[in-house]
Protein backbone atom coordinates (compact mmCIF):
# COMPACT_ATOMS: atom_id res chain seq x y z
CA UNK A 1 0.00 0.00 0.00
CA UNK A 2 1.67 3.88 -0.77
CA UNK A 3 1.72 5.91 2.65
CA UNK A 4 2.45 9.62 2.31
CA UNK A 5 3.60 11.49 5.40
CA UNK A 6 3.08 15.26 4.73
CA UNK A 7 5.03 17.49 6.96
CA UNK A 8 4.54 21.57 7.07
CA UNK A 9 8.43 22.63 6.34
CA UNK A 10 11.36 20.93 7.26
CA UNK A 11 13.86 23.07 8.73
CA UNK A 12 16.94 21.82 10.52
CA UNK A 13 15.43 19.13 13.29
CA UNK A 14 14.12 15.46 11.98
CA UNK A 15 11.27 14.98 13.85
CA UNK A 16 11.50 11.44 15.08
CA UNK A 17 7.77 10.26 15.27
CA UNK A 18 7.82 10.02 10.89
CA UNK A 19 11.10 8.41 11.17
CA UNK A 20 10.19 5.59 13.60
CA UNK A 21 7.04 4.74 11.86
CA UNK A 22 8.75 4.53 8.56
CA UNK A 23 10.70 1.34 9.09
CA UNK A 24 8.19 -0.54 9.98
CA UNK A 25 5.77 0.69 7.03
CA UNK A 26 8.49 -0.46 4.99
CA UNK A 27 9.15 -4.12 6.37
CA UNK A 28 5.37 -4.69 6.35
CA UNK A 29 6.01 -4.24 2.61
CA UNK A 30 4.72 -0.79 1.96
CA UNK A 31 5.86 2.05 -0.04
CA UNK A 32 6.53 5.24 2.21
CA UNK A 33 7.28 8.70 1.11
CA UNK A 34 7.13 12.17 2.47
CA UNK A 35 6.19 15.72 1.02
CA UNK A 36 6.45 19.37 2.24
CA UNK A 37 3.44 20.64 3.20
CA UNK A 38 4.44 23.73 1.47
CA UNK A 39 5.47 22.80 -1.37
CA UNK A 40 3.46 24.89 -4.59
CA UNK A 41 3.04 21.41 -6.55
CA UNK A 42 2.27 19.42 -3.45
CA UNK A 43 -1.73 18.09 -5.21
CA UNK A 44 -0.23 17.55 -8.31
CA UNK A 45 2.71 15.22 -6.76
CA UNK A 46 0.16 13.43 -4.56
CA UNK A 47 -1.89 12.85 -7.03
CA UNK A 48 0.84 11.20 -8.93
CA UNK A 49 1.88 9.35 -6.18
CA UNK A 50 -1.97 8.06 -4.95
CA UNK A 51 -1.44 7.05 -1.62
CA UNK A 52 -4.05 5.23 -0.09
CA UNK A 53 -3.23 6.83 3.08
CA UNK A 54 -1.90 10.32 3.94
CA UNK A 55 -0.52 10.85 7.68
CA UNK A 56 0.38 13.58 9.93
CA UNK A 57 1.87 14.03 12.94
CA UNK A 58 0.35 16.99 14.42
CA UNK A 59 1.57 19.31 17.61
CA UNK A 60 -0.97 21.44 19.62
CA UNK A 61 -0.74 24.53 17.49
CA UNK A 62 -0.24 22.70 14.23
CA UNK A 63 -3.66 21.11 14.42
CA UNK A 64 -5.98 23.72 12.51
CA UNK A 65 -2.45 24.12 9.75
CA UNK A 66 -3.20 20.16 8.93
CA UNK A 67 -6.61 19.89 9.21
CA UNK A 68 -7.39 22.67 6.56
CA UNK A 69 -4.59 21.47 4.44
CA UNK A 70 -6.53 17.87 5.29
CA UNK A 71 -9.60 19.07 3.69
CA UNK A 72 -8.20 21.16 1.01
CA UNK A 73 -6.61 17.80 -0.61
CA UNK A 74 -9.50 15.99 0.42
CA UNK A 75 -11.79 18.17 -2.27
CA UNK A 76 -8.91 16.98 -5.20
CA UNK A 77 -8.16 13.00 -3.92
CA UNK A 78 -9.29 10.19 -2.26
CA UNK A 79 -7.36 8.49 0.35
CA UNK A 80 -7.80 8.07 4.30
CA UNK A 81 -6.64 10.54 6.45
CA UNK A 82 -5.05 9.87 9.54
CA UNK A 83 -3.54 12.04 12.44
CA UNK A 84 -0.69 11.39 15.34
CA UNK A 85 1.23 13.03 17.40
CA UNK A 86 0.82 15.30 20.64
CA UNK A 87 -2.34 16.41 19.46
CA UNK A 88 -4.95 14.05 18.87
CA UNK A 89 -3.37 12.20 21.88
CA UNK A 90 -4.42 14.44 24.24
CA UNK A 91 -7.41 16.08 21.96
CA UNK A 92 -9.31 12.78 20.82
CA UNK A 93 -12.10 14.62 20.49
CA UNK A 94 -10.20 15.80 16.93
CA UNK A 95 -11.83 12.80 15.61
CA UNK A 96 -14.83 14.35 14.90
CA UNK A 97 -12.88 17.12 12.87
CA UNK A 98 -14.33 17.11 8.86
CA UNK A 99 -12.07 14.97 6.84
CA UNK A 100 -10.29 13.29 10.02
CA UNK A 101 -10.57 9.60 9.13
CA UNK A 102 -8.61 8.15 12.08
CA UNK A 103 -6.26 8.95 14.77
CA UNK A 104 -3.54 7.73 16.61
CA UNK A 105 -2.93 8.12 20.23
CA UNK A 106 0.36 7.29 22.21
CA UNK A 107 3.19 5.36 20.63
CA UNK A 108 2.69 4.66 16.95
CA UNK A 109 5.60 2.28 16.04
CA UNK A 110 3.63 -0.92 15.94
CA UNK A 111 0.10 0.41 15.46
CA UNK A 112 0.30 2.68 12.76
CA UNK A 113 1.34 -0.29 10.86
CA UNK A 114 -1.13 -2.88 12.38
CA UNK A 115 -3.37 -0.26 10.89
CA UNK A 116 -2.44 0.01 7.54
CA UNK A 117 -1.97 -3.53 7.10
CA UNK A 118 -6.01 -4.06 8.08
CA UNK A 119 -6.92 -1.52 5.55
CA UNK A 120 -5.02 -3.29 2.88
CA UNK A 121 -6.14 -6.52 3.55
CA UNK A 122 -10.06 -5.99 4.74
CA UNK A 123 -10.67 -2.23 2.56
CA UNK A 124 -12.13 -0.75 5.27
CA UNK A 125 -11.53 0.98 8.29
CA UNK A 126 -10.53 -1.44 11.15
CA UNK A 127 -10.23 -0.37 14.69
CA UNK A 128 -6.49 -1.03 16.04
CA UNK A 129 -5.05 -0.80 19.72
CA UNK A 130 -4.22 2.91 19.82
CA UNK A 131 -6.47 4.19 16.85
CA UNK A 132 -10.00 5.88 16.83
CA UNK A 133 -11.53 5.47 13.78
CA UNK A 134 -14.60 7.37 11.56
CA UNK A 135 -17.03 5.70 9.21
CA UNK A 136 -20.36 6.80 8.10
CA UNK A 137 -20.19 8.96 10.91
CA UNK A 138 -19.68 6.48 13.65
CA UNK A 139 -16.81 6.86 15.94
CA UNK A 140 -14.98 3.44 17.26
CA UNK A 141 -11.56 4.41 19.81
CA UNK A 142 -9.41 1.33 21.37
CA UNK A 143 -7.32 1.67 24.03
CA UNK A 144 -3.71 2.03 23.57
CA UNK A 145 -1.43 -1.71 23.82
CA UNK A 146 1.50 -1.97 26.30
CA UNK A 147 3.79 0.23 25.73
CA UNK A 148 6.99 -0.92 23.96
CA UNK A 149 9.80 -2.29 27.25
CA UNK A 150 12.64 -3.18 25.10
CA UNK A 151 13.46 -0.03 22.69
CA UNK A 152 16.82 -1.54 21.33
CA UNK A 153 14.32 -3.98 19.37
CA UNK A 154 13.14 -1.04 17.70
CA UNK A 155 14.58 -0.93 14.08
CA UNK A 156 16.75 2.81 13.81
CA UNK A 157 14.55 5.80 12.56
CA UNK A 158 14.67 6.17 8.98
CA UNK A 159 16.72 9.25 8.26
CA UNK A 160 16.68 8.78 4.30
CA UNK A 161 13.17 9.18 3.80
CA UNK A 162 13.74 12.89 5.54
CA UNK A 163 16.62 13.18 3.83
CA UNK A 164 15.65 12.28 0.43
CA UNK A 165 12.80 14.67 0.63
CA UNK A 166 14.15 17.72 2.41
CA UNK A 167 17.90 18.61 1.27
CA UNK A 168 18.02 21.19 3.78
CA UNK A 169 17.75 18.83 6.42
CA UNK A 170 20.35 16.51 4.89
CA UNK A 171 23.23 19.06 4.98
CA UNK A 172 22.26 20.83 8.26
CA UNK A 173 24.93 18.88 10.42
CA UNK A 174 23.15 18.60 14.13
CA UNK A 175 21.98 15.46 13.87
CA UNK A 176 19.49 14.37 16.62
CA UNK A 177 18.90 11.39 18.74
CA UNK A 178 16.51 9.83 21.35
CA UNK A 179 18.47 7.92 24.14
CA UNK A 180 15.18 7.49 26.27
CA UNK A 181 11.45 7.64 26.52
CA UNK A 182 9.49 8.60 29.04
CA UNK A 183 10.06 11.33 32.16
CA UNK A 184 9.09 9.64 36.26
CA UNK A 185 8.49 13.51 37.08
CA UNK A 186 5.00 15.51 37.26
CA UNK A 187 5.41 19.12 35.90
CA UNK A 188 1.86 20.18 35.38
CA UNK A 189 2.87 21.98 31.95
CA UNK A 190 4.45 19.04 30.47
CA UNK A 191 2.50 16.02 28.13
CA UNK A 192 4.66 13.27 30.36
CA UNK A 193 2.19 13.16 32.89
CA UNK A 194 -0.70 13.28 30.37
CA UNK A 195 0.74 10.27 28.81
CA UNK A 196 1.03 8.30 32.09
CA UNK A 197 -2.66 8.75 32.70
CA UNK A 198 -3.28 7.21 29.12
CA UNK A 199 -1.00 4.33 29.81
CA UNK A 200 -2.39 4.00 32.99
CA UNK A 201 1.12 4.77 35.28
CA UNK A 202 3.22 2.57 32.91
CA UNK A 203 4.53 5.71 30.96
CA UNK A 204 6.64 7.33 33.64
CA UNK A 205 9.17 4.71 34.56
CA UNK A 206 11.83 5.68 31.66
CA UNK A 207 12.63 3.24 29.18
CA UNK A 208 16.60 3.45 28.25
CA UNK A 209 18.33 2.44 24.90
CA UNK A 210 21.24 0.43 25.85
CA UNK A 211 24.42 2.19 25.37
CA UNK A 212 25.60 -0.34 22.31
CA UNK A 213 22.42 0.18 20.29
CA UNK A 214 22.40 4.19 20.58
CA UNK A 215 26.43 4.58 19.43
CA UNK A 216 25.74 2.19 17.20
CA UNK A 217 22.96 4.64 15.77
CA UNK A 218 24.69 7.23 15.87
CA UNK A 219 28.36 5.75 14.49
CA UNK A 220 26.22 5.35 11.60
CA UNK A 221 24.41 7.88 11.10
CA UNK A 222 27.62 9.83 11.27
CA UNK A 223 29.47 7.70 8.73
CA UNK A 224 26.83 8.14 6.15
CA UNK A 225 26.09 11.99 6.57
CA UNK A 226 28.49 14.30 7.96
CA UNK A 227 27.78 15.19 11.45
CA UNK A 228 29.51 17.86 13.71
CA UNK A 229 26.91 17.85 16.42
CA UNK A 230 24.56 15.60 18.23
CA UNK A 231 21.44 16.53 19.81
CA UNK A 232 19.51 14.18 22.22
CA UNK A 233 16.06 15.15 22.57
CA UNK A 234 15.15 12.92 25.09
CA UNK A 235 12.96 14.58 27.86
CA UNK A 236 15.77 13.63 30.16
CA UNK A 237 19.22 11.99 29.19
CA UNK A 238 19.84 9.03 31.59
CA UNK A 239 21.73 10.01 34.41
CA UNK A 240 21.98 6.32 35.85
CA UNK A 241 25.86 6.02 36.88
CA UNK A 242 27.04 2.81 35.39
CA UNK A 243 24.87 3.79 31.93
CA UNK A 244 26.75 6.81 31.65
CA UNK A 245 29.96 5.64 32.67
CA UNK A 246 29.96 2.95 29.58
CA UNK A 247 28.33 5.79 27.46
CA UNK A 248 31.37 7.88 28.91
CA UNK A 249 33.78 5.61 27.80
CA UNK A 250 32.09 4.66 24.08
CA UNK A 251 30.96 7.50 22.41
CA UNK A 252 33.76 9.36 22.68
CA UNK A 253 35.91 6.30 21.18
CA UNK A 254 33.20 6.20 18.28
CA UNK A 255 31.52 8.52 17.64
CA UNK A 256 33.52 11.62 18.95
CA UNK A 257 31.54 14.73 18.16
CA UNK A 258 29.94 16.98 20.78
CA UNK A 259 26.89 16.77 22.06
CA UNK A 260 23.92 18.30 24.03
CA UNK A 261 20.84 17.10 25.95
CA UNK A 262 17.86 17.42 28.23
CA UNK A 263 18.40 17.61 31.99
CA UNK A 264 16.89 18.47 35.20
CA UNK A 265 18.82 20.93 37.56
CA UNK A 266 18.11 18.81 40.83
CA UNK A 267 19.64 15.60 39.58
CA UNK A 268 22.62 16.64 38.69
CA UNK A 269 26.03 16.17 41.17
CA UNK A 270 29.67 15.72 40.56
CA UNK A 271 29.92 12.42 39.62
CA UNK A 272 27.04 12.61 36.47
CA UNK A 273 28.36 16.19 35.39
CA UNK A 274 31.88 14.99 35.11
CA UNK A 275 30.87 11.95 33.30
CA UNK A 276 28.82 14.13 31.07
CA UNK A 277 32.05 16.44 30.78
CA UNK A 278 34.06 13.33 29.96
CA UNK A 279 31.54 12.15 26.78
CA UNK A 280 31.58 15.15 25.33
CA UNK A 281 28.71 17.00 26.37
CA UNK A 282 29.12 20.74 24.95
CA UNK A 283 25.67 22.44 26.06
CA UNK A 284 22.29 21.34 28.27
CA UNK A 285 18.90 22.32 27.85
CA UNK A 286 17.68 22.95 31.37
CA UNK A 287 13.97 24.31 33.03
CA UNK A 288 14.71 27.10 35.44
CA UNK A 289 10.84 28.27 34.23
CA UNK A 290 10.25 30.16 37.11
CA UNK A 291 12.36 32.58 39.67
CA UNK A 292 9.28 32.54 42.36
CA UNK A 293 9.77 29.16 44.77
CA UNK A 294 6.17 28.93 45.49
CA UNK A 295 4.78 28.93 42.01
CA UNK A 296 7.38 26.76 40.93
CA UNK A 297 6.38 23.75 43.63
CA UNK A 298 2.75 24.27 43.80
CA UNK A 299 2.04 25.52 40.15
CA UNK A 300 4.25 23.61 38.01
CA UNK A 301 4.50 20.78 40.32
CA UNK A 302 8.52 21.22 40.31
CA UNK A 303 10.07 20.89 43.91
CA UNK A 304 13.36 22.50 43.67
CA UNK A 305 14.63 25.32 45.06
CA UNK A 306 16.82 28.63 43.54
CA UNK A 307 19.60 27.41 45.63
CA UNK A 308 19.64 24.00 43.98
CA UNK A 309 19.24 26.17 40.79
CA UNK A 310 22.45 28.19 41.20
CA UNK A 311 24.47 25.50 42.11
CA UNK A 312 23.84 23.19 39.65
CA UNK A 313 24.87 25.63 36.78
CA UNK A 314 27.88 26.36 38.72
CA UNK A 315 28.71 22.97 38.27
CA UNK A 316 27.92 22.53 34.91
CA UNK A 317 29.77 25.99 33.94
CA UNK A 318 33.35 24.76 36.16
CA UNK A 319 32.73 21.53 33.69
CA UNK A 320 32.89 23.87 30.72
CA UNK A 321 29.20 22.75 29.97
CA UNK A 322 27.07 25.56 28.02
CA UNK A 323 24.16 26.27 29.51
CA UNK A 324 20.46 27.26 28.07
CA UNK A 325 17.74 27.98 30.23
CA UNK A 326 14.20 27.73 29.47
CA UNK A 327 11.66 29.92 31.28
CA UNK A 328 7.73 30.36 30.98
CA UNK A 329 6.47 33.62 31.60
CA UNK A 330 2.89 34.62 31.79
CA UNK A 331 2.00 31.50 33.55
CA UNK A 332 -1.94 31.52 34.85
CA UNK A 333 -2.67 33.84 37.46
CA UNK A 334 1.20 34.99 37.52
CA UNK A 335 2.04 38.74 37.27
CA UNK A 336 4.70 40.92 35.79
CA UNK A 337 6.52 40.59 38.90
CA UNK A 338 6.51 37.22 39.07
CA UNK A 339 8.33 37.31 35.71
CA UNK A 340 11.11 39.98 36.79
CA UNK A 341 12.05 37.73 39.78
CA UNK A 342 12.33 34.98 36.99
CA UNK A 343 15.07 37.37 35.23
CA UNK A 344 16.49 37.91 38.61
CA UNK A 345 16.88 34.42 39.25
CA UNK A 346 18.04 33.78 35.67
CA UNK A 347 21.29 36.13 36.08
CA UNK A 348 22.39 34.45 39.33
CA UNK A 349 22.56 31.00 37.56
CA UNK A 350 24.56 32.72 34.75
CA UNK A 351 23.29 30.76 31.78
CA UNK A 352 24.88 31.25 28.27
CA UNK A 353 21.43 31.77 26.70
CA UNK A 354 18.58 32.47 28.54
CA UNK A 355 15.38 31.37 26.46
CA UNK A 356 11.69 32.73 27.73
CA UNK A 357 8.31 31.61 26.11
CA UNK A 358 4.95 32.50 26.85
CA UNK A 359 3.20 29.93 28.26
CA UNK A 360 0.20 28.13 26.09
CA UNK A 361 -2.63 26.35 27.73
CA UNK A 362 -1.93 23.37 25.52
CA UNK A 363 -4.90 20.97 26.23
CA UNK A 364 -4.67 18.36 28.39
CA UNK A 365 -2.22 19.57 30.62
CA UNK A 366 -2.94 19.82 34.38
CA UNK A 367 -1.89 23.62 33.90
CA UNK A 368 -3.91 24.01 31.15
CA UNK A 369 -6.91 22.79 33.37
CA UNK A 370 -5.91 25.15 35.82
CA UNK A 371 -6.14 28.06 33.65
CA UNK A 372 -9.54 27.74 32.36
CA UNK A 373 -10.55 26.68 35.78
CA UNK A 374 -9.66 29.74 37.24
CA UNK A 375 -10.57 32.44 34.27
CA UNK A 376 -7.03 32.97 33.12
CA UNK A 377 -8.07 31.25 29.62
CA UNK A 378 -11.27 31.74 28.08
CA UNK A 379 -10.28 30.23 24.85
CA UNK A 380 -10.75 26.29 23.75
CA UNK A 381 -7.63 25.66 22.83
CA UNK A 382 -7.94 25.58 18.96
CA UNK A 383 -6.77 29.35 19.20
CA UNK A 384 -3.54 28.77 20.11
CA UNK A 385 -0.48 28.94 17.31
CA UNK A 386 2.79 27.08 15.94
CA UNK A 387 5.00 29.74 18.48
CA UNK A 388 5.08 30.51 21.97
CA UNK A 389 7.59 33.04 21.54
CA UNK A 390 4.80 35.76 20.67
CA UNK A 391 2.13 36.20 22.33
CA UNK A 392 -0.09 34.91 25.34
CA UNK A 393 -3.73 33.61 25.19
CA UNK A 394 -4.17 34.27 28.67
CA UNK A 395 -5.80 36.84 30.62
CA UNK A 396 -4.15 39.24 33.10
CA UNK A 397 -4.37 41.67 35.36
CA UNK A 398 -4.87 44.44 32.96
CA UNK A 399 -4.01 44.71 28.77
CA UNK A 400 -1.08 46.91 29.84
CA UNK A 401 0.48 44.12 31.93
CA UNK A 402 -0.06 41.60 29.38
CA UNK A 403 1.86 44.12 27.18
CA UNK A 404 4.15 44.37 29.19
CA UNK A 405 5.48 40.65 30.03
CA UNK A 406 4.93 40.26 26.09
CA UNK A 407 7.51 42.49 25.67
CA UNK A 408 9.68 41.34 28.36
CA UNK A 409 10.18 37.77 26.72
CA UNK A 410 11.28 39.33 23.66
CA UNK A 411 13.48 41.28 26.11
CA UNK A 412 14.56 38.62 28.48
CA UNK A 413 17.87 37.24 26.85
CA UNK A 414 19.73 40.65 26.40
CA UNK A 415 18.75 41.29 30.21
CA UNK A 416 19.96 37.92 31.73
CA UNK A 417 23.17 38.61 29.68
CA UNK A 418 24.14 41.75 30.68
CA UNK A 419 22.08 42.45 34.19
CA UNK A 420 23.28 46.41 33.85
CA UNK A 421 20.18 46.74 31.09
CA UNK A 422 17.58 45.32 33.78
CA UNK A 423 16.40 49.04 34.54
CA UNK A 424 16.58 49.72 30.73
CA UNK A 425 14.32 46.54 30.11
CA UNK A 426 12.12 47.21 32.68
CA UNK A 427 11.27 50.69 30.65
CA UNK A 428 11.39 49.39 27.52
CA UNK A 429 8.62 46.54 28.31
CA UNK A 430 6.11 49.59 28.58
CA UNK A 431 6.42 50.57 25.03
CA UNK A 432 3.77 49.03 22.33
CA UNK A 433 4.36 45.96 20.98
CA UNK A 434 6.65 45.96 17.95
CA UNK A 435 8.83 44.36 15.09
CA UNK A 436 11.80 45.55 16.71
CA UNK A 437 11.83 43.26 20.08
CA UNK A 438 10.93 40.40 17.84
CA UNK A 439 14.12 41.44 15.46
CA UNK A 440 15.53 41.25 18.86
CA UNK A 441 14.34 38.06 19.96
CA UNK A 442 14.44 36.17 16.78
CA UNK A 443 18.07 37.44 16.00
CA UNK A 444 19.23 36.24 19.53
CA UNK A 445 17.81 33.49 19.39
CA UNK A 446 19.20 32.00 16.26
CA UNK A 447 22.73 33.63 16.72
CA UNK A 448 23.32 31.82 20.40
CA UNK A 449 21.70 28.33 18.76
CA UNK A 450 24.34 28.21 16.07
CA UNK A 451 27.40 29.16 17.83
CA UNK A 452 27.04 28.65 21.75
CA UNK A 453 24.47 26.10 21.82
CA UNK A 454 24.62 23.70 18.81
CA UNK A 455 28.17 24.54 17.62
CA UNK A 456 28.74 24.25 13.61
CA UNK A 457 29.11 25.20 10.24
CA UNK A 458 26.04 26.84 8.60
CA UNK A 459 25.19 25.84 5.07
CA UNK A 460 24.22 28.96 2.71
CA UNK A 461 20.45 27.73 2.97
CA UNK A 462 20.41 27.55 6.72
CA UNK A 463 21.72 31.04 6.44
CA UNK A 464 18.72 31.66 4.05
CA UNK A 465 16.27 29.73 6.29
CA UNK A 466 17.63 31.68 9.39
CA UNK A 467 17.42 35.13 7.99
CA UNK A 468 13.79 34.61 6.47
CA UNK A 469 12.73 33.42 9.85
CA UNK A 470 14.47 36.39 11.57
CA UNK A 471 12.22 38.46 9.25
CA UNK A 472 8.97 36.71 9.56
CA UNK A 473 9.85 36.84 13.66
CA UNK A 474 9.78 41.05 12.84
S1 LIG B 1 11.06 17.03 34.18
FE1 LIG B 1 10.86 17.92 32.13
S2 LIG B 1 10.17 16.25 30.82
FE2 LIG B 1 9.81 15.61 32.95
S3 LIG B 1 7.71 16.17 33.40
FE3 LIG B 1 8.99 17.89 34.04
S4 LIG B 1 9.08 19.25 32.24
FE4 LIG B 1 8.32 17.25 31.54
Amino acid sequence: MKILFIAAKMHTIEPYGIMCLSPHLKAAGHSVRLYEAEDSALVDKVAEYEPQVIAYSVCTGSDRYYIALNRYLKQHLTFVSVFGGPHPTFFPEMIHEAGVDAICRGEGDHAFTDFCNALESSGYLVPVANFAIKQKGQVERCPPRPLIENLDALPFPDRDLYYTFSPEVSAHRVRSFLAARGCPFKCSYCFNPSMDALYEGTWHSPRIRSVGSLVDEIEGVAKKHATEFVAFRESIFPLKLAWLEEFAREYPARVGVPFYCHLRLDLLNKENVALLAKAGCHSVNVGIETGNEEIRRTLLGRNMTNETMINACRLLRQHGIKILANNMLGLPGGTLENDIETLKLNQRCKPDYALAMLWQPYPGTGLAKYAIANGHYKGDGTDLDFTYYDHSHLEFRSAKEKRRIENLQKLFAPAVALPSLTPLVKLMTHLPSNPIFKAIFGTMYLIVHQTDIFPHKMTLSEWGLNLRHIAKEA
